[in-house]
């Protein structure tokens, strides 16, 4: 753990004005004011996000690509736009590499029965880690119940980070896709994703990375790691929910066959054959949710106004000073304490079941996540069957954390230990 950094905190008057920015953190819930610790989940939204989709709304809404009248080429323009911001904002060679879908879950699942599902034989392989969640997972053991393919899982330490060694010797001559999380929702873990993908594509290997628990905390550049396919979700990086992205290499999605066939994904049709659109519209078929592309449009204008280099500061600083605060605490256990991590903080309570720990600092006003967090497999590795989790984002503060110190402090109270 990294020691603390009291001067990567923002400075308090910028980060009032940051704060302000997100009305919902006026809220109160219990009667106390919120403190919002559950940004692995989802995040709150600025209020420039709210505003891009209400302005949609009120001028500008059509539908896209059909329509020769005004307001579907302003519509049609501002959801191209919104994909040309995404490809800026993740370093994509080519706009076309980048897929609308409704989240990371899609994203992968589009991957897995597009990309991977045709080239499987059985007794091919699958490599995940042991640290994915769930949405990492099931989309491979479906392809895999499907194709008679195997799917093979690298294991973690006791601080959750993943065995490389091991890795490198997993990534056999049937691995036909390696599937990483850049960071784990459940333990906080970054992966050294540029060095996965090297060692696999030495290996000939294509990589996915699930970036739902990165994209909003550190920088992430398509062209420098050379993956061939990651996902985010837009609801995780101060965007709209339903809206997310498949980022995959030109190449990739111009082998891929069309996942779902309907309006949009063609170029003619007739009853004895369809061609298909060109990349990345052949994979959006039906009408997109266009309100939620330029939502996460406004979303990613947001970050890089502050700057992400600065929120991944700010939130190790935060990370640092909770992890220092509640490791410290009697009956507490840290669960997830790799050397690199980003603002996730999840312990358990020795005594005290992680739901009873999240009702008692939800009645404090503390929003945390108790649970298993769609990473079951995490939790069966650390012998838990929930945890509590803390996750930070870029308006949170050294008073919240207090705030959640003082609600342990409460469980304590009631529990009498
Ligand atoms: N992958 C990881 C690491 C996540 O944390 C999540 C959501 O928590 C997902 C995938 C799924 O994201 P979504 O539900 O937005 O599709």
């Amino acid at each position: 753990m990294k020691p603390i950094e009291p001067l990567a905190f923002f400075d308090d008057s910028a980060h009032a004005r940051w704060r302000s920015d997100f009305p919902i953190l006026e809220e109160r819930v219990h009667g106390k004011p919120l403190v919002y610790l559950d940004n692995g989940a989802t995040t709150q939204k600025p209020a420039s996000v709210i505003e891009a989709e209400r302005a949609y709304y009120l001028h500008s809404n059509a539908n896209v690509h059909r329509g020769v009248h005004e307001l579907s080429q302003r519509a049609t323009d501002a959801y191209e736009g919104a994909r040309a911001r995404i490809a800026r904002f993740v370093n994509a060679a080519r706009t076309e590499e980048i897929v609308f879908v409704r989240g990371t879950t899609e994203a992968i699942n589009l991957v897995a029965q597009s990309a991977v599902r045709p080239r499987l034989q059985p007794g091919d392989e699958i490599l995940v880690s042991a640290m994915e969640h769930h949405s990492n997972i099931v989309p491979w053991q479906l392809v895999c119940a499907q194709t008679g393919a195997q799917l093979k899982v690298v294991p973690i330490d006791d601080s959750g980070t993943l065995d490389m060694a091991v890795c490198e010797r997993m990534l056999g001559e049937r691995t036909r896709l390696a599937a990483f999380a850049h960071v784990s929702n459940a333990l906080g873990t970054i992966n050294p994703v540029k060095q996965l993908i090297e060692l696999a594509h030495r290996r000939g290997v294509p990589v996915l990375i699930d970036g739902a628990q990165a994209i909003a905390h550190l920088r992430v550049d398509m062209q420098a790691l050379d993956c061939d396919f990651y996902a985010f979700s837009g609801h995780k990086v101060y965007g709209p929910t339903g809206i997310g992205v498949l980022y995959a290499k030109a190449r990739h999605l111009e082998a891929m066959p069309p996942w779902q066939g309907g309006g949009d994904m063609i170029r003619s049709v007739t009853f004895e054959q369809t061609e298909y659109n060109a990349i990345p519209w052949k994979f959006e078929a039906g009408t997109p949710n266009i309100a939620g592309a330029i939502g996460l449009a406004a979303a990613l204008d947001y970050v890089d106004a502050i700057g992400i280099d600065a929120i991944g500061a700010h939130e190790a600083a935060l990370l640092a000073h909770a992890t220092q605060a509640i490791g410290a605490l009697p009956h507490i256990r840290l669960i997830g304490t790799a050397r690199e991590k980003a603002g996730v903080l999840s312990f358990v309570h020795e005594e005290v079941h992680a739901h009873d720990v999240g009702t008692i600092l939800d009645h404090e006003g503390v929003a945390v996540r108790a649970g298993h967090h769609c990473a079951m497999p995490v939790m069966q590795r650390f012998g838990v069957p929930a945890t509590v989790r803390a996750s930070f984002g870029l308006y949170n503060t050294r008073a919240d954390v207090d705030a959640l110190l003082r609600g342990l402090s409460k469980v304590q109270e009631v529990f009498g230990r």
